[in-house]
């Protein structure tokens, strides 16, 4: 007897693993590993990322080394590589690129990458972006930029944590993904322009760039309800991506999506205003998730326990959704407009 019902488990957990191994590619539901993407994780982090220690995150400054090195942690904490074809997590970005367009004096820094590697078409790539420099420290006070764009930092993070718990499980996107942590964005967009000047990944190969700045918050427009995201971008070069995000979203997130910003004749030009843009000017299909303006945007009381931890979390899924759709669909998203 108790050999049989030995034999038989051993029986049942092969039967288990076969039927796991018959369907590795099998990506078609994306629900698990979204709902790996936690408000408590992102809370913890940013508590982390935005904290005094840290000092603004000035571009350069040691306050923004100490946050990166923190970032780094995370990844390797996570197992998830820098890329193929650098040697660590670091693109050093020199002060005379950073002080070409206006001396501002600013010392070398660096983006910060982490990549996951596709399973079917590894040459084609998805970037997920998000800026980790802040303003610094003004007059004495520490201004921590947890909206901005402490929330985006952490958001791609976690995406990537999501990303990394499927390709363990067998469900590895087909494409590769960059996490791309930029610097220099609070001084004019330097980070991504030198990303996309020097790319590490040929710009022809690259098939979006998904950017996060700012989705912990609410503006005034939206009082009522942090259930919102604005939605940048997705169209002006690709039909595909935008439908892909509403797609997503109507499948998924059920999140309301507020095109406003999105309009070219918007006076505010949000579309130019973050480091999606040094993608989409060559021609890389590109959107930006934003949560827009709010009383604290690039003041001293952009700090992390003003953050909505659950709009941030749904806002990061949403992100994350539409990248697993880009990474494993059949075809990359076309450009269809310019
Ligand atoms: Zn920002």
């Amino acid at each position: 007897m108790k050999k049989i019902v030995i034999l038989l488990l051993i029986a049942s957990a092969f039967s288990c693993k076969n039927t796991q191994s018959a369907s590795p590619k099998d990506n078609s539901d994306p629900t698990k590993y979204m709902n790996s993407i936690t408000a408590k994780d992102l809370k913890k982090m940013l508590y982390v990322v935005a904290s005094d220690e840290m000092e603004g995150r000035e571009t350069g400054s040691k306050g923004q080394k100490k946050a990166g090195l923190y970032m780094i942690e995370q990844y390797k904490q996570n197992k998830i590589s820098f890329p193929k074809g650098a040697t660590d997590y670091y693109q050093h970005i020199p002060a005379s690129f950073l002080n070409a367009r206006r001396n501002e004096n600013l010392p070398d820094s660096e983006n910060i990458w982490a990549y996951i590697e596709g399973s079917e078409k590894p040459d084609e790539v998805l970037v997920i972006s998000a800026h980790y420099d802040h303003v610094g420290i003004k007059n004495g006070d520490i201004y921590n930029g947890a909206d901005d764009d402490g929330s985006g930092t952490v958001a791609v993070m976690e995406i990537a944590k999501a990303f990394a718990k499927a390709k363990k499980e067998g469900h590895g996107p087909k494409r590769s993904i960059l996490f791309l942590h930029v610097t220099g964005e609070e001084h004019g967009l330097h980070g991504s322009r030198y990303y996309s000047e020097n790319p590490l990944f040929p710009i022809a190969n690259t098939i979006t760039d998904i950017n996060i700045d700012m989705i912990g918050r609410r503006d005034v427009e939206h009082a009522n309800t942090n259930n919102y995201v604005y939605v940048i971008g997705a169209d002006r070069l690709s039909s595909e991506l935008h439908n892909t995000v509403v797609t997503q979203n109507n499948k998924y997130i059920k999140m309301d999506l507020d095109f406003k910003f999105n309009d070219p004749k918007d006076p505010n030009h949000f579309y130019e205003r973050s480091d999606h843009y040094n993608f989409a000017k060559h021609g890389i299909p590109a959107v930006f998730f934003f949560n827009g303006v709010h009383e604290d945007y690039h003041q001293k009381g952009d700090e992390p326990q003003k953050i909505e931890y659950d709009a941030l979390a749904k806002r990061a899924q949403l992100a994350f959704v539409v990248a697993w759709d880009l990474a494993n669909r059949e075809n990359r998203p076309v450009v269809d407009k310019k």
